[in-house]
Order: structure tokens, then C-alpha cells, then sequence
């Protein structure tokens, strides 16, 4: 009877170790808790049934995003920031339900990855977005249209909803749509030091509706052109995927670096977190 009673009773402590590690497991998120403050959300674009741009060999948009995220997630985990992806897995999620989860975890920053596409197979590079009710050229225009072929769709300029104009002309009185172009060039400006040779196609602002009512420094980064059959390979590559997460990373680290130096930030009301 002893012998049984020792043994209930170290299975229970077994159980209870195990009950608490894996709890305790669930709510670490990023490696270091050194810094738990800063939180990053990262959006792999597309997903599920909507698989966005398909290249020319047939790697498709949606798993070249989930690929990308995953690489950035690991990154910034690495570097001691929270990350919290809106999809780690092939699923569909409503835009404008991406920007809510990034509010809704009280995110510090929002970034949205795609790759993109273009009629000619010749189009490169890489360009980088931040909200705007007016697109800022025509190309802008079309890459918002493309990224918006979701529900709540803006078809294109001046078919645009009275509420969405409404919400992007409130945006632009806040400090997070003006943190938005910074973090923007920020990542874009990495991003093109560790490219091969792409073109720079630059930062833009676009009605991305994905981008719509998020309360943080929110951007869309267009990664290459997956149209494109050398940058299809590229996006597809494991090395490739390597460089590209790590040039957005580093904007990111470098944004966040540049507020911690003493500039500030109203967009979420929070404070910039230090050692
Ligand atoms: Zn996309």
C-alpha cells in the first residue's frame, strides 16, 4: 500500500510540474523577458483560400509571406522583443480583422508582409507603404487595389467609402499615421541595403485597407516581385527568405532604437520602453 501511495503520489507531482511548466510555457512569447514591453505584430499577408500573387513557377504569394514573418518573428525574438504573428499557419483572416488583433494586443508596431506582382515579368525591387487616402502614383494605386482584393475592398480612387475617407483623414492628425512614413523608411532603407541588386522602387502611401485603423506605426512592405521569375526564386529560397526577414528586422530594431534615443512617440500613448 505504501509503495502505491509513494507512487500516486509522485505521478501527481509529475503532473502538476508538467501543468505548470506548460502554463507558464503559453504566456512567454518573446525568448527574453528582460523587455517584454515593445510588441510587434507581424501579418503574413494573404492566406487560406486567398492566395495572393502567383509567380511563374508557381510559388504562391501567401507562402512566401507566412516564410518571411516566421524569419522576422525570429529575429526580434532573438533580439528581445514580444512578436505576435496574425496567421502561423495557412488560414484565411479578414483584413480588417489583422489591424484589430494588432490593437487589440496592444501592439507597438503593425507589419504587413507581401510580395508583389506585375503584368510584366521584367518589374523588380522593392517598395514599402504606409496608409494614405490618396495613392501616390498610379502604381501605388494598383498594388493597394491588388492587396485590397479581400472583404472591405477600396476599388480605386474616388470609389472610396465616406467612412474609409473619414478614418484616413482622422489618421493623418495622429502621431502613429506620422510614425507610420518613418517606420516606413526605416525598414524600407534596410531593406535596400541588404537587396541584390533590385530596384529601389521607394515608399509610397496607398488606401491599403489593411493598414486601416490600426493605432500604432503601421506599415506594408512588398518584398519583391514574385511575377518576376528571378525574384520568384529568390522570395522561394530559403537563403533568400534569410536576407529579406533579416533587412526587416533590422529597420525595425533601428526604428525602435531611434525613439529609445530620446524622440517621442504619441501614437499609442505608451512610453517608450527602457532598460
Ligand atoms: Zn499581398
Amino acid at each position: 500500500m505504501g509503495g502505491m501511495v509513494r507512487r500516486t503520489s509522485f505521478i501527481l507531482a509529475a503532473f502538476l510540474l508538467l501543468a505548470f511548466t506548460g502554463r507558464a510555457g503559453a504566456f512567454v512569447v518573446g525568448e527574453h523577458q528582460a523587455e517584454p514591453d515593445y510588441v510587434v505584430v507581424i501579418d503574413p499577408g494573404h492566406g487560406g483560400d486567398d492566395t495572393g500573387a502567383i509567380g511563374p513557377g508557381g510559388i504562391e504569394e501567401k507562402e512566401v509571406a507566412l516564410s518571411l514573418a516566421l524569419k522576422v518573428a525570429e529575429a526580434l525574438k532573438s533580439s528581445g522583443l514580444k512578436v505576435i504573428l496574425t496567421r502561423a499557419d495557412d488560414r484565411f483572416i479578414p483584413l480588417e480583422d489583422r489591424t484589430a488583433f494588432a490593437n487589440s494586443n496592444g501592439a507597438d508596431l503593425f507589419i504587413s508582409i507581401h510580395a508583389n506582382a506585375a503584368a510584366s515579368r521584367d518589374a523588380n525591387g522593392i517598395e514599402t507603404f504606409f496608409l494614405n487616402f490618396e495613392a501616390t502614383d498610379e502604381d501605388a494605386r494598383r498594388v493597394a487595389a491588388f492587396e485590397n482584393n479581400a472583404p472591405l475592398v477600396v476599388k480605386r480612387a474616388g470609389e472610396e467609402s465616406s467612412d474609409l475617407k473619414d478614418i484616413l483623414l482622422d489618421l493623418e492628425n495622429t502621431g502613429a499615421h506620422h510614425e507610420s512614413s518613418r517606420l516606413a523608411e526605416a525598414v524600407h532603407l534596410s531593406m535596400l541595403k541588404y537587396s541584390t541588386g533590385g530596384e529601389n522602387r521607394g515608399v509610397k502611401q496607398a488606401p491599403f485597407a489593411v493598414l486601416v485603423g490600426a493605432t500604432m506605426p503601421a506599415i506594408l512592405v512588398e518584398s519583391g516581385f514574385i511575377s518576376n521569375p528571378g525574384e520568384e526564386k529568390r522570395l522561394a529560397s530559403d537563403k533568400g527568405q534569410h536576407r529579406i526577414a533579416r533587412s526587416i528586422a533590422e529597420g525595425i530594431l533601428g526604428f525602435k532604437k531611434s525613439f529609445e534615443k530620446g524622440d517621442s512617440f504619441v501614437g499609442t500613448g505608451k512610453k517608450t520602453s527602457k532598460n
